[in-house]
């Protein structure tokens, strides 16, 4: 697999490991909070910003790290609820980041005005059958500086849209990994980026507003059970026996339920939340009431909030999502059995289900048009699908 750029991104630095490569050069130790203020606190997006450091010494900095690991390529934005953004890395491999500017319901924040979704992985490994992000297979993995770009890049949309909130570092609510990837198949690198986001001279965001999201690697779960940064933690589940799982998520024949489901337990008493199940509903494939009654009796059992997701279909792929009808006796079973359970039917709130869309349909364009990304027009429809 290719590695991740040569260059350093400064954002991927945390204080001690900044102060440490300063130190080498020689520089005083104050110089690692005077950069990391200049590039969280006010945001500047070119080194000759950073005013009150050396001329010479912005030179060094320029040539050992990079500062604008991802550009923008495209900003579908769906109304005023949802920014889809399409990113270029150095290496002109492209992610998705997502801003939903509503109510988002099922991730245990159910006030929540602004939520983020950020991308972990160009493509992905497990290979779940109804999944964008995972029909090319994975990429390479982001490195923990180009994932927390994604957000420095929301931070500026945001700043744009109200430039007196500028101050205010962390506008937003809620950050999802919910994103092109498999966080845990990038798991250094994703929790190096987290504790940035999260750490006081970073972005400042409170870890319990942060989720993450797994297809089920029990090992990697058991040991973000163990770290001090305490995320809430999404199970992509989408099947409530092994028959129905492996058959969608190839991930459950090397941890299938017997496994998956102590993990979690495990999980949800080390950190005292409610984990939540995720259930992507779709036709004939998982939608039977059999298959709602043992969701049931595994969220009851785990104390965990249902989150069901009607499919959102994939161009190229058979699958479909149930009917209204079938969708909500589904959902009652869950229901009756006071299950905490939610049943998403807003356009603009299942972004995560779309992530990999726009990426997928704006290679496709680019193998049609060899000129790139940009000149490749319209990509589709993305998250009008849904
Ligand atoms: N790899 C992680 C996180 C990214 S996927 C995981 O699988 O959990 C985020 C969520 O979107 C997952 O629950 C995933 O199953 C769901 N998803 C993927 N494709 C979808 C689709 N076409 N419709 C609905 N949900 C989808
Ligand atoms: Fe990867 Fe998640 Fe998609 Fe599965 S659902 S292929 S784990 S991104």
């Amino acid at each position: 697999m290719p590695a991740a750029p040569a260059k350093p991104v400064i954002y991927g630095e945390t204080i001690d490991s900044l102060a440490a490569r300063l130190q080498a050069e020689g520089q005083p130790a104050f110089r690692a909070r005077q950069i990391l203020d200049w590039l969280y606190k006010k945001r500047i997006s070119a080194w000759e910003e950073m005013t009150n450091l050396p001329r010479e010494f912005r030179t060094w900095l320029a040539g050992t790290f990079d500062l604008e690991p991802t550009a923008f390529v495209l900003d579908r934005q769906s109304g005023d609820e949802t920014d889809k953004l399409l990113l270029a890395l150095a290496d002109q491999a492209l992610i998705e980041t997502v801003i939903i500017r509503a109510p988002m319901l099922g991730v245990g924040q159910e006030k929540s005005r602004k939520t983020i979704c950020i991308s972990t992985q160009v493509g992905c490994a497990m290979g779940c059958k109804f999944c964008a992000s995972g029909l090319a297979g994975l990429k390479r993995h982001l490195s923990a500086g180009e994932i927390v770009h994604q957000l420095i890049q929301v931070c500026r949309i945001e700043d744009a849209r109200t430039p007196r909130a500028r101050a205010e570092l962390a506008s937003f609510d809620n950050i999802v990994v919910m994103g092109m990837g498999e966080p845990l198949h990038n798991y250094d690198a994703t929790l190096r980026a987290l504790t940035i986001v999260n750490a006081e001279w970073g972005l400042g965001f409170g870890a319990r507003r942060i989720t993450l999201s797994t297809s089920g690697l029990v090992p990697k779960i058991l040991q973000l059970a163990d770290e001090p940064l305490g995320l809430r933690l999404a199970i992509s589940l989408h099947g409530a026996t092994d028959e129905v799982r492996e058959q969608i998520m190839p991930v459950n024949r090397r941890h299938p339920l017997a496994e998956l489901l102590p993990a979690v337990r495990a999980f949800t008493e080390k950190h005292g939340r409610m984990v939540t199940l995720e259930f992507i509903l779709i036709e004939e494939i998982n939608d039977s009431l059999d298959q709602a009654e043992r969701l049931r009796d595994i969220a009851r059992d785990l104390h965990a909030h249902v989150n069901l997701i009607p499919y959102n279909t994939v161009e190229g792929l058979p699958w479909k999502r149930p009917s209204l009808t079938r969708q909500e006796r589904f959902a009652d079973i869950l229901r009756a059995a006071r299950v905490p359970v939610t049943l998403r039917r807003e356009k603009g709130h299942d972004i995560a289900a779309a992530c990999g869309q726009l990426r997928l349909q704006t290679e496709r364009a680019c193998e049609a048009t060899p000129a790139g990304p940009e000149s490749a027009g319209s990509p589709g429809p993305a998250h009008d699908q849904k």
